[in-house]
């Protein structure tokens, strides 16, 4: 096969993975097409009346909980979790969350999820990411793609945790090409049973869960071919063997990451989860998820950070002055406090997405992973240079959270990945449109004419209206119109990089960096300003307009619009030839 034999089956193979077939508009897809599509985003979402109370009480039973029982730092000590915590959380009914309560859940939705989430990610990530692997992934695919035979059987003792999951995907040739698992499944001569062989690395709880969900290799009857399929495995099946059950590690000390290989182990046909050679399809569906949680965690250590920072900056004395006298200082703790607001509205809107019953929300969920692990890494990063010296000792929580911080813009999608995921996939809507009237142009038919002329018409309207950025608050009214100004020039942005690049666009991953991370902050400051309109409302309508203090929320819009122009304006003038150019010298030259 040819290399554009090779790069057309890859396109191949990502439409049918992807896409699947007409959908209604979400926000990021639109936003691509230089439309505004606010009601997925305005107003701001509230969590349902029915699970309010319900929301609250098991939000106070949590704290009083983690406020008794959890200890962080002796977590990361003795690089474990202790049994109690987390039975405690599953007495709590965080460890089943989501699950409908028929099969033993508590039946929340994703935004109270990420609430309880951030309660924890506030404290200690290792926990945070305990719970995520458990039941943000390792109980996904079950609650999505699971029979109710498959439910009933599995769910009540997982969502107590008197069972516990995990969710195996990655190996040591699929890490971020998760496409390449080389885990073996075949099925015996009757067909009631699969044998699966291979290894499995990075799993977090693989050696403490009952129950994993594991990514192997299937034939596809009637072809040569094979692809992924998802199985439920349990630890006690002949050939299963954990190679090691904590891998030592830099930060999450305290969560279980482990090795385990398959040798001939048997599984009846009945553990598959969803349809056979759909694995892949349902591996990113659960990573979705995780993506949204992963946001809530974040947003609760941002807090933390900022409690912390401004704590010490109200404290610790030099040259006669509070810290936070000093304007560096002022800058860092206003830079946490901005990016902490966002992160919150972020993750608040993209939980609802999930909760309303928007199909396709994998690039608000890629942005929601991105934009607050980056976020927080900086964050950490300002709250840890306040401490200054003391910061670095361990036992104080910034050395801790540093360390556990790292691993975020790594897992769940590696923070390069998934950046070239939303600008391809991002694109794909309005270059299909251009393809429309390209191939029209050059083979005109009756039926492409039709197409064309709506593709057309789609593509111009973007291009002459600024879209309407729908907010109720007189105040808020420039700042909307900023907004969709910016959103204007985005998708002229993309309709150039789409008409000037063509194809190769989607190898040049500087010119995509650039589109996701003005996409990421578009999006990022439309939760913003709907957040922002939202309390103003609340706050007119309880008579107290004047007492809601929003610099935090003003600093991050003007610092993201800046920022977009910066990223726009980057397509245009960079040094991106000088960069390649100086990475080749060196990826080229032999070792010495
Ligand atoms: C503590 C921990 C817990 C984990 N838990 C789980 C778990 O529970 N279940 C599970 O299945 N996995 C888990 N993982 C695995 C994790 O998801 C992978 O580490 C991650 O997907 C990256 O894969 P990799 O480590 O092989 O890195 P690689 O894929 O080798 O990537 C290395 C670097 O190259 C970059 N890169 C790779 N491809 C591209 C590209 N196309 N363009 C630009 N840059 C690229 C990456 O961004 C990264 O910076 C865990 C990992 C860790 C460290």
């Amino acid at each position: 096969m040819n290399k554009v034999e090779a790069r057309q089956k890859e396109i191949q193979q990502a439409e049918e993975l992807l896409f699947a077939g007409p959908q209604a508009l979400g926000f990021a897809k639109g936003l691509f097409q230089g439309h505004f599509v606010s009601n997925w985003v305005m107003p701001y979402p509230r969590i349902p009346a029915t699970q309010q109370a319900e929301s609250d009480r098991t939000l106070v039973e949590l704290r009083q909980f983690l406020d008794e029982h959890l200890d962080p730092a002796e977590i990361d000590r003795q690089a474990d979790i202790p049994r109690d915590v987390i039975d405690g959380l599953g007495r709590v009914g965080v460890l089943g969350a989501t699950a409908p309560v028929e099969y033993g859940g508590r039946g929340f939705t994703q935004m109270v999820n990420c609430k309880l989430l951030e309660e924890i990610g506030h404290r200690c990530a290792s926990t945070s990411v305990f719970v995520n692997a458990h039941h943000s992934i390792g109980i996904r695919a079950l609650l999505l793609f699971g029979t109710h035979e498959q439910k009933q059987r599995w769910l009540p003792k997982l969502s107590t945790g008197e069972q516990l999951g995990a969710f195996a995907l990655t190996e040591r040739e699929a890490g971020s090409d998760a496409a390449n698992v080389q885990m073996q499944a075949r099925p015996t001569q009757d067909g009631s049973h699969f044998i699966l062989n291979g290894e499995k690395r990075y799993i977090t709880n693989a050696g403490i869960a009952q129950v994993l969900t594991v990514m192997a290799r299937t034939p596809m009857p009637g072809s040569d071919k094979t692809a992924i399929t998802a199985f439920l495995v349990t630890p006690d099946m002949p050939g299963f063997t954990i190679l090691e059950a904590r891998m030592p590690k830099m930060g999450i000390r305290g969560t279980a990451t482990g090795r385990f290989s398959l040798r001939d182990v048997k599984v009846p046909k009945e553990n598959i989860l969803g349809p056979m050679g759909k694995g892949l399809k349902v591996a990113l569906t659960v990573l979705d998820f995780g993506r949204t949680t992963f946001g809530a965690c974040c947003t609760g250590a941002a807090k933390t950070c900022l409690r912390l920072a401004t704590e010490h900056a109200n404290t610790r004395k030099q040259f006669n002055k509070t810290l936070g006298e000093f304007d560096l200082v002022k800058k860092k703790i206003a830079r946490i406090a901005a990016g902490a607001y966002a992160m919150e509205a972020m993750t608040t809107i993209t939980a609802s997405l999930i909760d309303r019953g928007l199909e396709d929300y994998m690039i608000e969920t890629a942005m929601l992973k991105v934009f607050t692990t980056e976020r927080l890494w900086e964050i950490i990063n300002d709250a840890f240079q306040i401490y200054g010296g003391s910061a670095y000792f361990v036992d104080l929580p910034l050395e801790r959270m540093l360390r556990d911080a790292r691993i975020n813009q790594i897992g769940e999608g590696s923070n390069e990945v998934l950046t070239s995921f939303i600008a391809l996939v991002g694109m794909r809507g309005p270059g299909m449109e251009f393809k429309e009237i390209y191939d029209t142009v050059m083979k005109p038919s009756r039926d492409r004419i039709s197409k064309a002329w709506a593709a057309g018409m789609n593509r111009l309207g973007a291009a002459i209206r600024v879209p309407d950025v729908p907010v109720r608050s007189e105040q808020l009214r420039a700042n909307a119109r900023q907004l969709g100004r910016l959103i204007w020039r985005f998708n002229f942005a993309v309709n150039r990089a789409l008409i000037t690049y063509r194809e190769p666009i989607l190898d040049m991953q500087l010119v995509q960096e650039r589109i996701a991370d003005a996409a990421m902050d578009l999006f990022a400051s439309t939760c913003v300003l709907s957040r922002w309109d939202a309390e103003l409302q609340f706050a007119r309508r309880n008579g107290d307009s004047a007492s809601a203090d929003h610099s935090a929320a003003d600093l991050f819009l003007r610092q993201s619009f800046r920022r977009i122009r910066g990223f726009l304006g980057g397509l245009t003038d960079n040094d991106d030839k000088s960069l390649l150019a100086a990475a080749k010298s060196v990826l080229g030259k032999p070792r010495s």
